[in-house]
């Protein structure tokens, strides 16, 4: 029997290769309808599954590394590190993106008539900046219990650092609380291994279903626009990242590519780089060697807030969309795109086509028709898979870069049951 990362890997190939393969059988058959409906289950209890062990996994996993990571003195360092990294990574990546459209024009030949139906049906909510930062700021705190319950990943993560912080400074009275969160991440990680058995079969569901509902013609309309964000999406993923990763750690991309594939072919199969956590956090620890405490709080952190793939997409989606209905935008005005993709793309969840949602706001602050988006949610499952891959990328190479920027005065979670009590001023005050 193959290792677990290759059975995935021939797994994710095999279900785009069948996918692609099924018009074989012809349009009314009987067997495709069962291998669509069987595959839906399939992939959707694999989804579940992750999604089920998410949220206690990211609860506890901030709460664990944020009390460590305070508890030595670390906790700022590490912030400061992540933020300055997810912050200028997608600056990056909406430069390319800018870049290449600016070359490449994508969509100026294109008639708008042609998705004017579509358009005249999709209505679009009015959403400025300052209302989308204002309504970003009130969905940061939350009753936890509500959050929790429901799946409200940013609240959760929010209390979670809030109680990491508390733990510490309450000190050695608290020192059980820390231990026994400790404990249930580690309860939690042993059943995300019994998950990843059935990622190879989930994952194959997944990319056969997507690839088998595909509308080709759709596809070739727009064409050149999908081409120009797969090609810079795997621009950033294979130059630039592997690039910063090379020169803050001289880690070679193969290295990381072989600890990292198993939740980047996850999240290019679920589009969801919440759900993606429990396996990126797994990868990141146990193939990457990031210490428990760092992983523990970039990964999490890094997938609610950190989106280089979404970031690309907004900008270049922007700029699609103002060719399309032939307005040519200042440097200005593609400066006003660059700061509302970085916000807008911040704001979006880990979740599928949350990118989509968020976009409306990148369109209306430049005065471009948000009902333009109606023209891109039919291939939006089909660019999400890339960016929802990148988008985990990063949040590995986050964890890898700060983990070796943070540098050796940070214990292991081993000798963490002392760590609060033992290393911390602020323990008994
Ligand atoms: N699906 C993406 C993610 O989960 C978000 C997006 O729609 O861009 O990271």
């Amino acid at each position: 029997m193959p290792r677990l990362n290759t059975q995935i890997l021939i797994a994710a190939l095999l279900g785009i290769l069948l996918g692609a393969s099924i018009g074989l059988l012809g349009d009314d058959s009987l067997t495709k309808e069962y291998l669509f409906y069987g595959s839906g289950i399939v992939g959707n209890v694999f989804v579940d599954l992750l999604k089920m062990v998410m949220i206690p996994l990211i609860f506890t996993s901030i709460v664990v590394g944020v009390a460590n990571l305070q508890a030595h003195h670390q906790a700022r360092r590490v912030w400061q590190y992540t933020l300055l990294f997810f912050v200028s990574t997608m600056a990056l990546a909406m430069v390319v993106a800018l870049v290449a459209s600016n070359i490449f024009k994508p969509g100026a030949g294109l008639h708008l008539a042609m998705f004017a139906d579509a358009m005249h049906n999709f209505e679009a909510k009015q959403l400025t900046p300052a209302d989308f930062f204002a309504q970003f700021l009130r969905s940061l705190f939350q009753n936890p219990f509500a959050a929790l319950a429901q799946g409200n990943i940013l609240p959760v993560v929010v209390f979670a650092l809030f109680l990491g912080v508390a733990l510490v400074m309450g000190g050695a009275r608290y020192q059980h609380i820390l231990n026994m969160m400790q404990e249930f991440l580690d309860l939690i990680m042993r059943m995300v291994g019994w998950i990843m058995r059935l990622a190879p079969l989930g994952i194959f569901a997944l990319l056969f279903k997507l690839v088998a509902t595909q509308n080709t013609e759709l596809l070739t309309t727009v064409g050149g626009f999908i081409v120009l964000v797969f090609a810079t999406t795997l621009f950033h993923a294979m130059v630039v990242l592997p690039f910063i990763l090379y020169l803050f750690t001289k880690k070679s991309p193969l290295w990381f590519w072989r600890g990292a594939r198993e939740a980047l072919i996850t999240a290019f199969a679920t589009s969801s780089s919440s759900a993606t956590v429990p396996i990126t956090l797994r990868c990141v620890e146990t193939n990457l060697q990031v210490r428990k405490n760092i992983a523990g709080f970039v990964v999490p952190l890094g997938a609610t807030i950190n989106m280089d793939g979404t970031a690309l997409y907004e900008a270049a989606a922007a700029l699609f969309v103002a060719n399309l209905v032939g307005i040519e935008l200042s440097l200005a005005q593609q400066l006003i795109v660059f700061c509302t993709a970085m916000i807008a793309s911040m704001g979006a969840p880990g979740v599928p086509s949350a990118g989509m949602v968020t976009m409306v706001m990148v369109l209306q602050s430049v005065g471009l028709p948000a009902e333009a988006i109606a023209i891109l949610l039919p291939i939006d499952r089909l660019l999400d898979t890339i960016r929802t891959a990148v988008n985990v990328q990063g949040d590995m190479v986050g964890s890898v870069v700060v983990d070796r920027l943070v540098g050796n005065g940070l214990q292991e979670p081993d000798s963490q049951a002392n760590g609060v009590q033992g290393n911390n001023p602020d323990a008994t005050s």
